[in-house]
This record gives structure tokens, sequence and C-alpha cells, in this order.
């Protein structure tokens, strides 16, 4: 059985790796760009370790569990909960994980009151006896707003934390994504919060590949036609499979949520900590700031690695330091400014009502985050299922 893959990303890679534990090992895969990883993708630059676009792994995830070596990665965690700035304000924001005493100052001085916080604790503990299946399974159509408004929170609460925190997730800012999206996070950030591979985000499609075989990736291979039974290289010349899985999007066909992320160098920290910062200021630019070096020192090269995101396209460093001076004072000023990286295919817009099929009309095979839920476990997940509908053919 031949079987060509075109896309080397998360759920062609995942697709590829079921595929191989099953036996079959006859793929090719055809990768565009000059390497696989798709969207995890981490540049090396001045020693300095980049992720193309802020990105983290919920170790909670079922995908990533079923298939990843965590040991091997050496997950390097954030510390669970946020750091919001607001105005003069630090308002902490700690999980049970972190100690009593940071849990009074939450309760005391955290977000929202003290109502929203009980609110939000119990919202935790249903969380954890729901199944991520049934989640997914609900046909509500809500959006995050409108699931956060039915569950009561204030104002303030939504302001001070849901909305700086969520617009750093879902990449938008009025949390218009399918409240499925935000229960399903919430549930993964409290079961294990988030953490980033010690050697980049790039380490997680390295490690599949490590299995697939390399020599199954054919990288620089555009792929500009297919059928259910063979692919067209952009060099026109065209191979022959049993079956063909597309294992990206066509661009047209899908909307993406943009994101602007910039890297800065700093002498000094502005505040030590492994929690993600929120910048819950009016008017902001920013959404948050993260302090990847001291959360995984292996991403610098000794001085301080920050990482400063904002939805939309922001190409020039003056709205984000604007932000950052409000937030940590003159000191920003001193940063050295590493690299941007806009990202305008970030995170697809789905429509959660659409059941997912891996076996199009057309007899093709599609995987991809677009097609089930915008995150990496949605793209494994998706790899996984086209894998499992064709070995129920064989
Ligand atoms: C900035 C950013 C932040 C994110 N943050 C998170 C996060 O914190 N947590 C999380 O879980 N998820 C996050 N995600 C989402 C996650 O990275 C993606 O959902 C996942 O990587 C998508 O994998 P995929 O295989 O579906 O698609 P892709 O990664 O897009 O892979 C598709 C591949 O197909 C190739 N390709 C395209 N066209 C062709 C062609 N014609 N011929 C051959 N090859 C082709 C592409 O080059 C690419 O390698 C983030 C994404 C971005 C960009």
């Amino acid at each position: 059985m031949k079987i060509g893959i075109i896309g080397a990303g998360l759920a062609g890679l995942t697709c590829a790796w079921y595929l191989k534990k099953n036996g079959i090992d006859n793929i090719v895969i055809f990768e565009a760009s000059d390497r696989a990883g798709g969207k995890l993708k981490t540049d090396i630059l001045e020693d300095y370790q980049l992720d193309r676009g802020f990105q983290v792994l919920l170790p909670a995830y079922p995908e990533t569990r079923k298939v990843l070596d965590y040991e091997k990665l050496q997950l390097q965690k954030f510390a669970k909960g946020s750091l919001i700035y607001k105005k003069e304000r630090i308002i902490p924001f700690y999980d049970l994980e972190n100690g009593l005493i940071p849990i009074l100052k939450t309760a005391i001085f955290g977000p929202g009151s003290l109502l929203d916080k009980l609110k939000i604790f119990i919202l935790k503990l249903k969380s954890s006896f729901i199944k991520v299946n049934d989640i997914f399974k609900k046909s509500s159509q809500l959006s995050s707003m409108g699931y956060l408004r039915q569950k009561g929170f204030s104002y303030k609460m939504i302001e001070e934390f849901w909305k700086p925190f969520y617009q750093g997730v879902f990449l938008e800012n009025n949390l218009d994504t399918d409240s499925k999206m935000l229960q399903f996070t919430f549930k993964m950030f409290s079961e294990a919060g988030a953490a980033v591979p010690k050697a980049g985000m790039e380490a997680i499609p390295k490690q599949l590949v490590e299995y697939i075989g390399n020599d199954k990736i054919k990288t620089n291979s555009k792929v500009v036609k297919y059928t259910k039974n063979s692919i067209t290289l952009d060099h026109e010349v065209t191979e022959g499979f049993d079956y063909v899985i597309l294992a990206c999007t066509t661009t047209e066909s899908t909307s993406y949520n943009v994101v602007t992320n910039m890297y800065f160098e700093a002498d000094k920290l502005p505040v030590n900590t492994k929690h993600v910062i929120l910048n819950a200021n009016d008017n902001r630019v920013v959404n948050n700031v993260v302090l990847l070096s001291n959360v995984a020192p292996s991403y610098s090269n000794g001085k301080h690695l920050i990482s400063v995101s904002a939805n939309g396209i922001h190409p020039n460093e003056s709205s984000f330091l604007m932000d950052l001076r409000k937030m940590f004072g003159e000191e920003v000023l001193t940063w050295r400014h590493l690299k941007t990286y806009v990202i305008k295919d970030a995170l697809p817009m789905i429509n959660y009502q659409i059941p997912y099929k891996p076996k199009s009309p057309d007899g093709v095979y599609r995987c991809g985050d677009y097609l089930l839920q915008a995150s990496i476990n949605g793209a494994m997940q998706s790899g996984r299922l086209v894998a499992e509908a064709i070995l129920k053919t064989k």
C-alpha cells in the first residue's frame, strides 16, 4: 500500500506516525517549505531559540499524550496562573498549586470580585469531571464571551482576566471563538498548565520525524494538483498512490486569526516570574508578555529573552514599546529588539458545528487543524483519524 501525504505539519506527520506504527511504511510526505513542522518552527538567532509565534504545549492534551515522549522533550513548565498589569496595579491571579499565601493574595487582591473567583474555582472543579469528547459533542453554538456572561462573571472579571488571557489564546479580541474551545483549553490549562520543550516548539514535529524517518519527507516539494490516486508537483512530475492525504489547507477556503510576535533581549527582568504576564490596560495593543528565558533558560544565551504578542499586524515596534512602557516603565527602552514575526495564517476560524469526516466525497483524505480544532491537539487528532480510517479499509 503506497500513501502520499501533502504537508509535513503536525497533522500530516501524526497521520504518518500512526500508519507506520500499524505497519504501513510505504509513505511519501511532500512538503512545500524547506523543513517539516508546519506552524511549529524554532529559528536560531544569535544563540536564542525563537519560536515562530509564541506557542505553548498543554501537556494535558489527549492527542499529544498518546504520541509524544514528554521526558525526551524535557518540558519547561510555566507557573500556573497569570500576573495581570492594569494601570499602576499588578493583579495576582495564582493557582492553588502556587501555595497558600499566593492563593490568599489572589482571593484579596486578584481580579474581579470574591464571587468571581469562587465561580472560577467551581468551573475548574467541574471541568475536571467533563470528558473532552463530551465538550465537543455539545450541539449548542455559543461564543466564548456569551458563555462567560451566561456563567455570570462580572464585567470587571471579564475585562481584567478572561479577555486579556483568551485574546492571547484565541488570537482574536472579541472572544467570538466557539465556547467549546474555551471549555476545552480551560480544562487543559487547569489540569497540567503550559510548557515548551527545552529545544523549542519545533522539537515536537522533530520527534515525530525521528520515528517516521527523514527519508520519507520530500522538502521543497510543492504540490499543485492531486486526485485520490495521484499527486503532481510544481515541476509537473506526477506520482501514483493508493491513498492521497491532504494535510494542509488551501488558504482561500479558510480564514485565519492574525498575530504579531516580537522578541526582545533584556539585561534585567522587569519582574521575576514564570507566569504569563497579561496586559489589561484600556486601548492596549499588546496582549501578553512572557519572560521566556525565565521559564526555559535553554531559549537564551545568557541574557533574558522576552516574547511579546499582539493580535493583528504590527510591523514596527513603536506601538509595542508604548504599551510595554506603561507596564514596566522606562527600562523597556534598554531592551534590544531581536525579531518580529507577523503570522497571517495563525489560527483557523472554525465552525465547530460542522462534523469532521476524514474522507471527502472526491476520495481524498483530509486532515489539519482547520478541519477539527485550532490547536496542536486538533491537528494531531485529525491526523490520527485519517490514519485510522485508512487502516480500516485494509
Ligand atoms: C502563532 C501561533 C500560535 C499558536 N499557539 C498555539 C498554542 O499555544 N497551542 C496550541 O495547541 N496550538 C497553537 N497554535 C496552533 C498550532 O500550531 C496549529 O494548530 C498546528 O501546528 C497546525 O498543524 P497542521 O498540520 O494542521 O497545519 P500546518 O502546520 O499549517 O501544516 C501544513 C503543512 O503543509 C505544507 N503545505 C502547504 N501547502 C502545501 C502544498 N501545496 N504542497 C506541499 N506542502 C504544503 C505547509 O508548508 C505546512 O508545513 C498556534 C499557531 C500559531 C501560528
